[in-house]
Formats: structure tokens, sequence, C-alpha cells
């Protein structure tokens, strides 16, 4: 199969590249072409993931597609963005029709879900990676940045932290024979949920935010250094994984960097009505003059040892 009936068997005809309102023109030209809303800002955020550096070799390709996407989309619901469209750059060792058809299936599934059109791509040989770049738009003056946060907010995170982290034993070492807590961690590592929805209900209510990524204790140090603040967490407050040892969970729930989580300062008054929309939001700390991040009560777990936040150089 030659480079361009793959691109329109397995892309330019999926569901996904249908395009939408937005889409002026999709796959097939030497541009896509892109309408967005008035009064809006285009947000736009690129991801690569490697094999062997960000998935091990044999990774499903279908789980692979939609963690490739779900890792992309987050970067938008933390800028308060609505998904717009998407272009996938994929570099394969060899057009393996079965890995392929997994591929584009996992993938279409996925940005249908999300409702973001693919519009464009680049196809070449060699080692395993793939690179997204998400396009969504946010209302002109309301993007989510890393940079309000006011002394007196709360922070707070979008849910549960450390299952992905968790499944990362079974990541690299698949058994047929996994446990039904080992696949729920599985889920969350293979199919995060980018929270889409809770970015959107934080546009003007919310004074900064960012997606997990790195971890929780790295990522907020991002965020305390983007707003000259310092930041305060309880870990009695941070939601870890039930049914673990708290000693495993919560250090997993810090430092580990795969849920895709939003991490976010809010207004004491915007709380309530948040949370009665995204009941698994939850207050962990609060912002407070000076820098960098204190931890507060881990006496409970700590003789387990902590890990920075994951950087590749
Ligand atoms: P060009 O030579 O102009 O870069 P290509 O031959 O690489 O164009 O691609 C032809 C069309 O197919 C373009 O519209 C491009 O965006 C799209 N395309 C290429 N690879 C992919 C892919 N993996 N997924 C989606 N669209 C793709
Ligand atoms: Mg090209």
């Amino acid at each position: 199969m030659d480079e361009f009936k793959l691109i329109h068997h397995y892309f330019a005809t999926a569901g996904c590249a249908r395009g939408g309102e937005s889409i002026a023109l999709g796959i097939g030209d030497d541009c896509a072409l892109l309408q967005p809303s008035p009064n809006h800002q285009l947000a736009i955020s690129t991801d690569s993931l490697v094999e062997t550096v960000h998935f091990p070799v044999q990774a499903d390709p279908a789980l692979l597609a939609q963690r490739a996407l779900a890792v992309n989309l987050s970067d938008l619901a933390a800028m308060g963005a609505e998904p717009l469209g998407f272009t996938l750059a994929l570099t394969l060792p060899s057009a393996d029709q079965q890995w392929l058809t997994a591929f584009a299936e996992g993938l279409n599934q996925a940005a249908l879900q999300h409702a973001i059109s693919l519009i464009g791509g680049d196809t070449t040989r060699g080692p395993l990676s793939l690179t997204l770049t998400v396009l969504g738009q946010v209302p002109v003056g309301q993007a989510l940045v890393r940079s309000g946060a006011q002394v007196g907010d709360l922070l707070c995170v979008s849910g549960v932290l450390g299952a992905a982290n968790l499944a990362l034993p079974w990541v690299l070492q698949p058994s047929t024979a996994e446990s039904a807590q080992t696949k729920q961690l599985l889920t969350a590592y293979w199919q995060p949920q980018p929270q889409l929805a809770l970015g959107r209900a934080l546009r003007q209510r919310a004074t900064a935010a960012l997606d997990i990524s790195d971890g929780l204790l790295a990522d907020a140090g991002h965020l305390a250094k983007a707003s000259g603040v310092g930041l305060v967490i309880d870990a009695h407050l941070v939601p870890c994984v039930v049914d673990l040892p708290l000693a495993q969970a919560l250090p997993a729930a810090l430092t580990g960097g795969d849920d895709y989580h939003l991490v976010f300062t809010l207004p004491p008054q915007h709380l309530a009505i948040i949370q009665s929309a995204f009941p698994n939001v939850r207050a962990i700390g609060q912002v407070v003059a000076g820098a960098g991040v204190e931890l507060i009560n881990f006496a409970a777990a700590t003789d387990v040892k902590m890990q920075p936040g994951y950087t590749h150089f």
C-alpha cells in the first residue's frame, strides 16, 4: 500500500475526518482551513509520543491512539478551550494493515467522542512515533492561563490522582491474568478522560489552571512560579486511589503524571457551583503569599521516598 492509499484508506475517509461547522476544508489539500467563531482565539498544542520513551514496544494500537489524542485534548481542557481539529504526524516502521486498522479505529472513536475533527497530517517511514497537534477555540480573554492565581484562592484538582501511575508496572509488563483493580488502573493510563467540560466551566471562574502531566507537586510548582505565589497542599485532602495502602497511593497521587487531571486555583465562592456540576472536584490546598509548593500532613506516609516529577533531560 503506498502512502497516498494509506492516508486515504485509514485517515481521510474516517468518520472523524468528515469535518464540522468550523472546518472549511479538511484533509486533501496543502493546508486545512479553519473558521473559528467570531471573538475567539485559537488554542494550539502539540505532543509527541515516541515508542520506548512514552510507550512500550507492542503497545495496543487502538489504546495508543486514544491515549495520544486524550493527552493532547487535555491541554485544550486546561486552557478552557473547545476542540476544533487536530493533525496527525505518523511515523511508522511499516504499513502493517492490522496495526493501522486498529489504530485508526481507536483514533476515530476517541475523536468522535470528543467532537474533534482530523484535519490533516503527515505520514512517513521510521521508528514508531506519533505527533498530534490539536486546535481549539476560546472566547477572547477567557483562556485559563497559569499565571493568574491570587492569594486566598483555593487550590483544586479535578479528580482522583495516581491511578495511571500505579498502572505502570502492567503497562510495561502486560499480563493476561489482570485483576479487576489492575484493569481499572490500566484504563486510567490508556484512556485518560480529558477534562474538557470542566475546563469550559472554569472560564471566568478559575484564576489559573494546567493539566497534570508531570505530577501534582511538579505541575503545582509550575503554576506557583508562573503566578508568583506560594501553594500549600494538604496531603490528607488529595484524592487518591482507594483499596491500596496510603503509603503507595499517596506518593503516586503526588508525583505520578499520567492521569491528565486538571489542577486549578479558584476563588472560594465558586467552589460549590463547580462541585455541583463536577462532584469529583476537590479543594486540596490554598494559594499563599510567597513561592514554591509546601506539602503539609504527609506524616502518615513519610517513610516513603518521594520522586520529583518526570523531566526528559
Ligand atoms: P503535502 O505533500 O502537501 O505535505 P501529503 O502528501 O503529506 O501532503 O498529504 C496529503 C494530504 O493528506 C494532506 O492534506 C495531509 O494533511 C493529509 N495527511 C497526510 N498524512 C496524514 C495522516 N496521517 N492523517 C491525516 N491526514 C494526513
Ligand atoms: Mg506531507
